[in-house]
């Protein structure tokens, strides 16, 4: 019997905002293998399915348990927070399965989900509505210097910037420098919204100018996106104009 990893993705912290799509494959699994947090956000939805709780940066051991399972002929959810395929765990999975040299007795499906990003553009306004770069400040896997040669060509070339995993207790120098970077290449005056626990209780929302960054409280449970040229606040709301305004014909709905 072939197993079965359907690689889940649970959004940014409500349940509202899993696709039915998602919620129809969590309706099929036998096992949910995931972070204890994002088990935790889905608690109440299926109880009686058996869990199997890790800790964080215990990825590796996740996927592993998570592939015996499937050999076993089980199906087997690994959730991820957000989407997935962003930051999440989609790659880890489909590297493992195959290194493995299990795949044709193992399924995987990968199942999108709402990311950071679009749950904090849309808190903020419309701070996206141009080009943008996604880049995550966890020096963790990737080496710093490679973290903040992308921050500074992105900033060098007028995209507004989607940080991920901005700064930890125990991590806060990828952060300051980027700061640093961020001064050398934009205005002071350039919008800044921070959104923190995006559809979660705790969640906060607030818009500032880079000049301010360095007063605000800034931790792993915040997404950043920092503005370009065009940015502007408009109502409380951060809007990167695509430029319709100005009489230009648009291409996209
Ligand atoms: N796969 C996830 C990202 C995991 S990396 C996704 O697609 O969103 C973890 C980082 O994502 C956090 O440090 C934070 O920067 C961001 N993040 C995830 N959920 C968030 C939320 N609800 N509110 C704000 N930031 C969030």
């Amino acid at each position: 019997m072939k197993g079965m990893i359907s690689v889940i993705s649970i959004g940014p912290g409500s349940n509202d905002w899993i696709p039915p799509a998602v919620l129809h494959s969590l309706e099929q699994a036998d096992i949910l293998v995931g972070y204890r947090t994002y088990l935790d956000l889905i608690k109440d939805f299926r109880p009686d399915i058996p869990r199997e709780y890790s800790g964080m940066r215990q990825e590796t051991e996740r996927v592993e348990q998570a592939i015996r399972l499937a050999l076993s002929g089980r199906h087997v959810a690994v959730i991820s927070g957000g989407d997935a395929g962003i930051y999440g765990m989609a790659g880890l999975v489909i590297e493992k399965v195959s290194r493995s040299g299990h795949d044709a007795e193992i399924e995987v499906t990968v199942l999108p989900g709402i990311s950071a990003l679009n749950a904090a553009a849309s808190l903020l306004g419309a701070p996206l509505m141009n080009d943008f770069a996604v880049i995550s400040l966890s020096d963790y896997l990737t080496p710093l210097d490679t973290i903040l040669d992308r921050v500074s060509a992105a900033a060098q070339a007028g995209f507004v910037l989607c940080l991920y995993n901005p700064r930890s207790s125990v991590r806060s120098v990828p952060y300051e420098r980027t700061l640093e970077i961020l001064n050398q290449f934009l205005p002071p005056d350039t919008p800044v919204g921070i959104v923190k626990d995006a559809f979660r209780p705790a969640q906060a929302v607030s818009c500032v100018r880079l000049a301010e960054l360095p007063d605000q409280e800034i931790r792993m449970n915040c997404i950043l996106i920092v503005g370009n040229a065009e940015t502007r606040i408009l109502n409380g709301r951060m809007v990167t104009p695509r430029g319709y305004t100005e009489g230009k014909a648009g291409s996209w709905g």
